[in-house]
């Protein structure tokens, strides 16, 4: 890992700001890496702690639970299953296509889902992209929604139904990143949860910081002066 100068003076403003979570940086962020996965139509991105929790907000905010089942890929870090499991749902593995291409096996995730599936957690291994052109309309013809484990492939991107690439994390319901120190690229720690769905972003927004209807830095703009 090598940070690059601008780095430094961009983590030195931040302290010398004296605003430390949460405040423009953070919204700034989310702004340039929601027009980085399209910059036509940006979907919703809220910048979290860590993938573990984007993958956690994600399940929960789809209402995963106990008596459902999560279908992950066999070969994956763990978070990918953990997250489900803290809602308190069943994972169950699929294995993968082959050595050759280390992302989820459609066929085996067709084989494992039952009337419990509630959600399918696709992999982009290692910067490749799962098949989501065949992955998707099987999980939306079920009512199963897709959750996009991009860890390994932040602004990749994969070809769908109309022949056009489209950004990994914004191909099926929700999408969810990692900025950990040993990725693609770093926040030292961190995350980010991306969908389309207005209804799973307001869900997402409230998950996020403890079902508060307002953030301390609009609060301290004057925007509002308590919250819900
Ligand atoms: C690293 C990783 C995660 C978890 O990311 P954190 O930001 O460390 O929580 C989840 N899924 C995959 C595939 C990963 O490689």
């Amino acid at each position: 890992l090598r940070l690059h100068p601008d780095d430094h003076r961009a983590v030195a403003d931040v302290l010398a700001s004296n605003w430390l979570t949460m405040g423009p940086r953070t919204q700034a962020f989310e702004a340039a890496f929601a027009a980085g996965l399209d910059a036509q139509a940006p979907p919703f991105a809220f910048a979290v702690s860590n993938c573990t929790v984007a993958l956690h907000m994600a399940y929960v905010a789809l209402g995963v639970g106990p008596g459902d089942e999560v279908i992950v890929p066999s070969l994956t870090f763990v978070a990918t299953a953990n997250a489900a499991l803290y809602t308190g749902a069943t994972v169950v593995l699929a294995d993968v296509t082959s050595p050759d291409d280390l992302t989820l096996s459609v066929d085996d995730v067709l084989a494992k889902i039952t009337p419990r599936t509630r959600a399918v957690a696709p992999v982009h291994y290692a910067g490749q992209p799962c098949d989501m052109r065949r992955l998707v309309p099987e999980c939306k013809r079920r009512g199963i929604a897709v959750v996009e484990d991009v860890a390994h492939a932040p602004l990749a991107d994969a070809l769908v139904d109309d022949g056009h690439p489209r950004a990994l994390g914004t191909i099926g319901d929700l999408g969810c990143f990692s900025f950990f120190s040993n990725k693609n690229m770093t926040t030292g720690e961190g995350g980010m949860v991306t969908t389309r769905d207005p209804a799973l972003a307001d869900k997402l927004r409230l998950l996020r910081s403890h079902g508060m209807t307002t953030l301390t830095l609009d609060r301290h703009r004057g925007h509002a002066y308590s919250y819900d």
